[in-house]
């Protein structure tokens, strides 16, 4: 199965997209995962994009679209891929559709998930990964046992620059300029769903899978 997430940061894309991954065996691709690796390695791309990602900018379009043809058709994604993070705009949108048709690929749902605005920043202003394993922790709803210490590997967990609160302002602004319009794009589809991704994030979780529907 083949899903694309999409919704305002903060919503729980990767959180559930993970968990989805692992349950299922599908692969995660998260472009912000992909371009945070880019500026961990000092690569020129991701010196580029990090000037980008700071403030809580798009990276520009014809290198995150770059990025992604490679992995949906990995040998690792044929079980099936969830798509976080991409795309983020009708261009990218639109780019999927030509790299999805030409590789022969299908997408079986794209997703909406949705949650206020007073949500979205309490969760990334407290939010914690682990530098090792990439694993989502939140200061206040689900602490690492040991303080800043991964639960899963014993990575160290850090907050994301970006995750502080005037480039979350940008960031949430940017996807209501630039992102939300993809509801439009989507929503007349069959493959369309939307999901309330506020509250306990098990619930959140069983009203994904439901949206899903059947999931071989
Ligand atoms: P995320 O991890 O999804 O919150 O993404 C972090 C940052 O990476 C975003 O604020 C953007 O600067 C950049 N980014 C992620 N995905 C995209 C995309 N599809 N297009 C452009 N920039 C992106």
């Amino acid at each position: 199965m083949n899903i694309i997430l999409f919704g305002p940061p903060g919503v729980g894309k990767g959180t559930q997209g993970t968990r989805l991954s692992e349950d299922y065996g599908f692969l995660p691709i998260a472009m912000g995962d992909l371009l945070r690796s880019e500026v961990k390695e000092g690569s020129d791309l991701g010196l580029k994009a990090k000037t980008y990602m700071d403030v809580g900018a798009l990276v520009p379009d014809a290198v995150v679209i770059g990025m992604i043809e490679s992995r949906i058709v990995a040998d690792d994604a044929a079980k099936g891929f969830v798509l976080d993070g991409f795309p983020r705009n009708v261009v990218q949108a639109e780019a999927l559709v030509d790299m999805l048709a030409k590789h022969a690929v299908l997408i079986d749902r794209v997703v909406f998930m949705q949650a206020n605005k007073a949500v979205l920043v309490e969760r990334l202003s407290g939010r914690l990964i682990c530098s090792a394993c990439g694993f989502g922790f939140h200061r206040h709803h689900s602490p690492p046992e040991k303080e800043g210490c991964c639960d899963r590997c014993g990575g160290t967990l850090y907050q994301r620059d970006d995750d502080c609160e005037d480039v979350i302002e940008s960031r949430l602004k940017v996807y209501v300029t630039q992102t939300a319009p993809l509801l439009d794009y989507y929503s007349g589809s069959d493959l369309f769903r939307s999901v309330d991704a506020e509250g306990d994030l098990d619930d959140i979780y069983s009203r994904l899978q439901q949206a899903l529907g059947e999931i071989n």
